[in-house]
């Protein structure tokens, strides 16, 4: 990689690819069959930016969103008048009057919220679309079965609304031989026979990948459109979609007894070649993948060399050993891969011991970024 016009000043940039954002929606699409593949742009789309992913998934064919913020709502319908969106926080006290206006579908978790949005619906003479959560297992949103039998017994409630989606979502998908996900679809089956019809969902990224029985009518993938890999284990079938390179702001060679960085935590037992990188963790390279004397940390990528991350990751900074990779691409100014084609946005969660999906949305706001294709 190397800075383009006007970028030679630039210490960290995040590319953003939305050809490859594309390119995994139709593979979703692909997997999801009959079903309508629907698009979770939550957190400024993993992080990646609404603005800009959002009207790239439309032109590649989707039309029904969900978001977890009427705030996040507000900023997609502006993006896209004619979308479906749906909130997954639903319905707090007093809200349902912004969701008429803007056009936005909350999903409910709960009697409490369907009565509210059902005596809003009669207030303004209007049968309102709205989803239902039902909680097949996993104990944190929607409806529980007690809650569902209590909702179907409730006749009058339905004249009042449109129920134009009945979801669950599904809490060990990433685990294929996980039995809990057959448990909730059984789950799920039962319970939304107790509502009216209505499009059923119950798959995210993880879920599609578990196969056609747990498609329904919609799907409702979210990281795996991001590049992500929902089953973290294998190879990813889908594209990278975000690359963060920092580049060198110096080289240093040091002695065998020295140590690097704050804490002294990693000392050197031999001579070694350091550079010292512009990314830390105010640009989303957690400050747990530093490397002490006892802990291995994140290993990046320089022109396809392999460079470990040593000694702790600071806020601006981390360093790198290069005593293995040629000097001509370990010198000032050259880009190191952080995340990329090399360095997988799985490989640098699971190092500091997370998650792709906080990997993402964690990235700084201050790298230039830079979206090509879409
Ligand atoms: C975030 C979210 C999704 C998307 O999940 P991924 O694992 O990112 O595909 C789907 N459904 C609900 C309810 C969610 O909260």
């Amino acid at each position: 990689m190397t800075a383009g016009a006007g970028e030679a000043h630039e210490t960290a940039i995040l590319t953003i690819d939305l050809d490859a954002l594309a390119a995994n929606y139709h593979r979703l699409r692909e997997l999801a069959g009959t079903a309508e593949c629907a698009a979770v742009v939550k957190a400024d789309a993993y992080g990646i930016g609404m603005a800009q992913a959002a009207p790239v998934l439309w032109r590649a064919g989707c039309r029904t969103f969900f978001v977890a913020t009427l705030t996040e709502a507000k900023a997609l319908r502006a993006l896209l008048p004619d979308a479906v969106i749906y909130v997954f926080s639903g319905l707090l006290p007093g809200t349902a009057e912004i969701y008429r206006a803007h056009d936005l579908r909350p999903v409910l978790n709960s009697l409490e919220e369907i009565k509210e949005w059902a005596e809003y619906g009669r207030s303004v003479g209007a049968k309102l679309p709205c989803a239902v959560h039902i909680d097949s297992g996993m104990n944190r949103l929607g409806l529980s079965a007690d809650e569902v039998d209590a909702v179907s017994a409730t006749r009058d409630l339905w004249p009042a609304l449109t129920l134009s989606l009945v979801m669950s979502h599904l809490a060990c998908a990433d685990d294929p031989d996980h039995p809990k996900s057959g448990t909730q679809r059984k789950a799920f089956d039962r319970l939304r026979a107790l509502l009216p019809q209505a499009i059923a969902s119950l798959a995210n990224s993880a879920g599609i990948l578990l196969g056609a029985d747990y498609a329904y009518d919609m799907v409702r993938p979210g990281i795996a459109l991001y590049g992500g890999h929902p089953r973290r284990q294998g190879p990813n079938p889908f594209r990278p979609v975000v690359h963060l390179a920092g580049r060198i702001l110096q080289v240093r060679n040091v002695a065998a007894g020295e140590t690097v960085g704050y804490g002294a935590t990693r000392s050197f037992k031999r001579p070694a070649r350091i550079a010292t990188v512009a990314s830390g963790y105010a640009d989303g390279v957690l400050r747990a993948l530093s490397a002490g004397d006892d802990a291995d940390g994140l290993v990046v990528s320089i022109a396809g060399h392999a460079a470990p991350v040593i000694g702790r990751v600071s806020m601006d900074l981390i360093t790198i050993d290069v005593t293995a990779v040629p000097e001509e691409h370990s010198r000032r100014g050259a880009f190191v891969e952080l995340i990329g084609p090399n360095v997988t946005a799985q490989e640098f969660a699971a190092r500091a011991g997370t998650i792709d999906y906080e990997v993402l949305t964690s990235l700084g706001r201050r790298a230039l970024r830079r979206y090509i294709g879409g």
